[in-house]
């Protein structure tokens, strides 16, 4: 599993994710994730075990700054399917925890980057790894769909 490292970056597991309090983007060490990160600024604890909220402002960020794959939901409040769909990715979430960083992005709230992936139809989820779209699932995925979907193996 070794990757040819150009700096630490590549050998270090880390995510960035936006405080889900007081929206700062903290950098977070996936391989320091059972001491319990805090927000660097509100010091809440940052809690990865579940999916984060990102927006259109901290969207690039983290999925830039996360060397881990990221999974994203793509849904909206009023849609039936996400909501059946919420169960299945807190439980994929919870299970991968600092393997995958798992984000729902609201596509009502954040329409501009919901257009740029080409999202029609939700949920959408897509995988990125390293910044880069590697995969997307249209409509409701069940747990072994995520897991094939992030290249993770199931727990
Ligand atoms: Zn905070």
């Amino acid at each position: 599993m070794s990757q040819p490292a150009t700096g630490q970056a590549a050998a270090e597991r880390r995510a960035v994710v936006r405080c889900a309090v007081c929206a700062t983007p903290n950098r977070i060490d996936l391989a320091k994730l059972s001491q319990g990160p805090r927000c660097a600024k509100c010091h809440r604890p940052i809690l990865l075990d579940r999916p984060v909220k990102a927006t259109e402002a901290d969207f690039d960020q983290s999925l830039q700054g996360t060397t881990v794959p990221v999974l994203v939901d793509f849904y909206a409040d009023w849609c039936g399917p996400c909501h059946m769909m919420a169960p299945t990715l807190d439980d994929f979430a919870m299970r991968h925890a600092g393997a995958v960083l798992v984000l729902k992005l609201d596509t009502e709230a954040s329409p501009a980057v919901a257009s740029r992936f080409g999202i029609r139809g939700i949920p959408t989820l897509i995988v990125f790894g390293e910044g880069r779209e590697r995969g997307r699932h249209v409509g409701v995925a069940d747990l072994k769909t995520l897991e094939t979907l992030t290249g993770v193996s199931a727990g």
